[in-house]
């Protein structure tokens, strides 16, 4: 048995109605354990493409190509040492990566967003007129300004269901995206391999200074 099959085992159902938002965010990380693994991903990158999707950098202080590949980068390296050393047998570490994945996925922040405070909420629904800041519908719910950033009011906005990036863990409009079918299809593999399919694939390993100087020579 292999270990992404074994902490699949004891992750709740992707989906389940009804489901307390921190177990459907755990649920999310069966989208890259359960991934068939058959198709190879072993692509040959040197230092002068993004080490994480191949594409060209000419960057002598990042690595990546942008911060969406930096943070899929991380995403890979943190699901493969907590499954190596065992820290991903923790409930509270399955939702902070769930969540990571969910947004990397363009799912939006749905358990950050669980956490805003009534009091909160409806100072900014005030403040915009209670309305999308989008198409100008009634809000009902909020995105985040900046994707990384916490749950000051000052760093979010109304939105309206359709426009929301946010979106439940597990929603189908998330799901069916190409995509996402395709970023999985990424993952998968790199989450399952022994080896690390990518040079930044294992955090033991990779010495993303020792990448970008190689880019200069
Ligand atoms: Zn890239
Ligand atoms: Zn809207």
């Amino acid at each position: 048995m292999s270990r992404t099959q074994d902490l699949a085992k004891v992750l709740p159902p992707l989906g389940q109605h009804g489901a307390p938002i921190g177990d459907a965010a755990r649920a999310v990380l069966r989208l890259v354990l359960e991934r068939p693994i058959s198709v190879s991903t072993l692509i040959d990158i040197d230092a002068r493409a993004c080490p994480n999707c191949g594409e060209s950098v000419d960057s002598a202080r990042s690595p990546y190509c942008g911060t969406e590949c930096r943070e899929i980068a991380g995403f890979v390296r943190n699901v493969r040492s907590g499954l190596r050393e065992g820290t991903l047998q923790d409930p509270d570490r399955q939702l902070a990566l769930g969540q990571i994945l969910w947004r990397i996925l363009g799912g939006g922040l749905p358990y950050r967003n669980s956490l805003i405070t009534e009091k909160d909420l409806a100072r900014l629904f005030r403040k915009y007129d209670g309305l999308c800041v989008e198409c100008g519908a009634p809000a009902t719910t909020v995105d985040h300004i900046e994707s990384r950033h916490c749950n000051r009011t000052g760093n979010l906005r109304p939105k309206c269901d359709a426009c929301a990036e946010t979106k439940p863990f597990g929603a189908q409009a998330v799901l069916n995206r190409p995509e996402t079918q395709t970023l999985l299809d990424d993952l998968g593999p790199r989450i399952a391999s022994e080896v690390p399919l990518r040079p930044c694939d294992d955090a033991e390993t990779w010495d993303w200074r020792a990448y970008v100087a190689q880019r200069k020579e």
